[in-house]
């Protein structure tokens, strides 16, 4: 097939299937673009169907390594609107993603983050005009019987879905507009030409006039010199069997999201009478067997409930989370192909809004580098 036949049925190529991709997808076929999205992997197999579920309205913590300009206030705002966007549009489409706020613990476990923490809640409290309140060690064994700790701040804003759902919700949605969504079919690299792109797959190319990049791990394929490198953590993720209810009232006495103050995080809830456990601290490497990531994060575990170190566990899931050294998302553009990520671990909203700016952006042909949260909320259609 000639790249000029080829072409025609693309107005734009779409690379990944989640949060990123699919809202990008909508956001183009609403503007009456014909959209194909591309995704290497099957459905439901990323980090959009598996993530923890939480939705923050304060900006992610950084790890400890980050070295960039951090401003607070843009960094709250990068956060908070694209949070505000997404809830307005599960409302408006009635996106059946379990949208709850059962309100977050950022627990201390020592006294450096117990100081740093209650200057952040008195932050908060301010921008957010309340719901936000510290909570001292007495205070937090109400709420967790988890060890060792010196209190926590309570951020009621926080919200809480059910991944899977918002991913199929969008995947609906997409899908009505006339997205087609193509899985098990990896873009294996692009080759842009003068009014074209040229994507390589294994079954031969196709070609394109815009190419999204909606995937952190595939920004290797824009061009190394227009795009800022992340760093990526580790993260890891294990749901327990159904447990007992003194081991469930243990964890949490109510429908709480807890997790330690830094981004080489653990994070911990209950989620249907089992327990998500999670450690952003790159325990094993991603390619470990199942065994050792379960292995790893029990030893965690311990740390904080000694007596659930022999917990069965059902389901275990890895991924990495690009790092920003600044906190802040990217999106940028080189010619016909537009990328985005850098969602520092807050990826469920960022991700959703970043998406839409890529296709504003693949759209307006414009090649400005800016960062998420400064978008419009999204419009009823
Ligand atoms: C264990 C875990 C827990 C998390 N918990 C939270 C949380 O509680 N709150 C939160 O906000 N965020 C969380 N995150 C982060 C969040 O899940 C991600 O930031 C978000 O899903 C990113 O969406 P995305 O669309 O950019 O990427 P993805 O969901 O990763 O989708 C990208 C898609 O691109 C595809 N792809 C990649 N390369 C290619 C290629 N070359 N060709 C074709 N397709 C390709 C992949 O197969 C994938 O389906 C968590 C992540 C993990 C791993």
């Amino acid at each position: 097939m000639s790249a000029q036949g080829r072409s025609a049925a693309n107005d734009a190529v779409i690379i990944g299937a989640g949060y990123c991709g699919l809202s990008a997808a909508i956001e183009l076929a609403r503007q009456g673009a014909r959209v194909r999205v591309l995704d290497r992997g099957q459905w439901g197999d990323n980090a959009s169907a598996f993530n923890f579920g939480s939705v923050a309205v304060m900006p992610p913590a950084l790890p400890a390594t980050a070295h960039g300009d951090h401003d607070p206030a843009q960094r709250l705002q990068a956060t908070l609107a694209p949070v505000r966007a997404l809830k307005e549009q599960v409302e408006a489409f009635g996106y059946d993603c379990a949208w709850t706020q059962p309100g977050h613990i950022t627990l201390a476990l020592d006294e450096t983050s117990a100081s740093t923490l209650r200057q952040r809640g008195l932050d908060a409290q301010a921008l957010l005009g309340g719901g936000v309140l510290w909570l001292d060690a007495h205070q937090v064994a109400g709420q967790t019987g988890a060890q060792g700790l010196m209190g926590g701040l309570l951020n009621e804003h926080f919200a809480l879905i059910e991944p899977a759902r918002l991913l199929l919700a969008l995947r609906h949605h997409a899908e009505s507009l006339g997205v087609c969504i193509q899985y098990a079919t990896p873009v294996l690299a692009l080759e842009p030409g003068l009014d074209a792109v040229d994507l390589v797959l294994a079954a031969g190319r196709i070609s394109t006039a815009r190419v999204l990049i909606a995937s952190e791990e595939a920004w290797s394929l824009s061009m190394a010199a227009a795009r800022e490198p992340l760093t990526l953590h580790q993260t890891h993720l294990f749901e327990s069997a159904p447990l007992a209810t003194a081991a469930l009232q243990l964890i949490s006495r109510q429908p709480r999201v807890y997790g330690t103050a830094t981004a080489d995080k653990d994070y911990f809830r209950v989620h249907q009478g089992r327990l998500l456990f999670g450690s952003r601290l790159g325990l094993v490497p991603l390619e470990a067997e199942p065994q050792a990531v379960v292995a790893a994060l029990r030893q965690r575990l311990v740390g904080y409930f000694p007596s659930l170190g022999d917990i069965e566990v059902r389901q275990v899931w890895s991924g990495s989370l690009g790092f920003t050294p600044d906190g802040l998302p990217r999106t940028g553009r080189s010619g016909p192909v537009c990328w985005g990520g850098g969602y520092c671990g807050s990826g469920i909203a960022t991700a959703v809004s970043c998406g839409r700016q890529l296709a504003h952006m693949a759209l307006a042909n414009a090649t400005p580098a800016f960062t998420v949260g400064e978008g419009e909320p999204p419009q009823r259609y």
